[in-house]
């Protein structure tokens, strides 16, 4: 795959003739903070943000979706996105965080309504120019991505190196113009990683993410528990601003002529009331604590157990932004953990 230099004007003119042609979102301000929206014009673009409110997940996975509709006749129809899009500015672990997605929406299951919109999709990542005030993606491994884009774009200060990814990529960045990168803009990019590894990483971990598991294992009946989710809002917050929480909830709503309807699906999250709760009343875990404790497990064990050991939470800090009683930060609770119960 092609590693190209490309000038920032040259950049701002690709991206105005890519608006002409395709859908395209990129990361813009909203108010004091950033978010992907529409992109109208390459000179609303902030490619230095620190985070975005929302993690890009709900260009695959969108807060609710249609499913199928069917006419109560025994007929449906599933209905899918078919609109090709381009995400410009995902920071790397949000990269990780949708590679992590593929894994689970592909891996038992092919998730087609997921897949499809994904497929659709064009991603052109960007390296992290300036911290957010909670970020620990370095603490976790994953200040740097090196696969899962089409595209990967490095400021070096007078332009952008521009790595393919994938055939997308390389076609895409063909429509731009570009020189090779040469050496010293590789070691330019070379240092912004490098630094990004050590640098994004405003809370440390004091273990390895490859000793969580282990620790979990030994935390189930640990007190941290019941503390922190004294203060606890049951909000979904933490859930709602992951980028690595997917669970949804599946529910079917009818017309007037109680026969015909659509089903669908919405975002859901493990810490609500309510998550767990199944036919005939039963909720097996009612318990604030417990639902407060299965969201460090799912992160720190549960999904690393299904991917190879890659812990589910990238770093990026959202959650500990987003908490008003401030307990979900899973660094604190982890480094509580190394605390008291010690490395093996
Ligand atoms: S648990 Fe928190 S820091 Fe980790 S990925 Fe989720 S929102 Fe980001
Ligand atoms: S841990 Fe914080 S953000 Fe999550 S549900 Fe509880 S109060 Fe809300």
């Amino acid at each position: 795959m092609s590693i190209k230099k490309i000038t920032k004007q040259a950049f701002a003119n690709f991206i105005d003739n890519l608006i002409k042609t395709a859908t395209v979102y990129g990361v813009q301000p909203k108010g004091e903070r950033f978010d992907f929206a529409p992109l109208a014009s390459a000179k609303d673009l902030r490619l230095d943000y620190d985070v975005t409110l929302l993690p890009p997940k709900r260009f695959f996975q969108p807060t609710t979706e249609t499913l199928l509709t069917f006419d109560g006749e025994g007929r449906y129809k599933s209905n899918f996105d078919n609109e090709n899009f381009i995400l410009l500015g995902v920071h790397p672990y949000d990269m990780v965080a949708i590679n992590q997605m593929d894994k689970i929406f592909s891996k038992d299951y092919y998730d087609e309504h997921y897949m499809k919109r994904r497929n659709n999709a064009t991603i052109i990542a960007c390296d992290v120019l300036t911290p957010s005030e909670n970020v620990f993606a370095a603490s976790m491994g994953m200040a740097t991505v090196s696969e899962g884009f089409d595209i990967l774009l490095t400021d070096i200060g007078d332009g952008y190196v521009a790595e393919a990814g994938t055939e997308k990529g390389n076609a895409l960045l063909a429509k731009a113009e570009t020189t090779d990168a040469n050496e010293k803009d590789l070691e330019k990019r070379q240092k912004l990683q490098q630094d990004n590894q050590k640098n994004l990483n405003k809370h440390k971990l004091k273990c390895k993410p490859s000793d969580i598991p282990n620790l979990l294992e030994r935390a189930y009946k640990h007190p941290v528990w019941e503390e922190k989710a004294k203060t606890c809002f049951s909000c979904g917050s933490c859930n709602t601003v992951c980028p690595t929480c997917y669970c949804f909830n599946v529910q079917d709503s009818f017309n007037w002529d109680l026969k015909s309807g659509k089903r669908q699906r919405t975002w859901d999250g493990c810490l609500l009331d309510g998550f767990t709760k199944v036919a005939g009343e039963h909720e097996f875990r009612s318990n604030r604590a417990d639902r407060f404790r299965h969201r460090f497990y799912r992160k720190g064990k549960y999904v690393p157990e299904k991917l190879n050991g890659q812990i589910s939470c990238v770093g990026c800090g959202r959650c500990v932004g987003a908490c008003l009683p401030d307990i979900a930060n899973p660094v604190k609770v982890f480094n509580r953990l190394v605390d008291d119960l010690g490395l093996l």
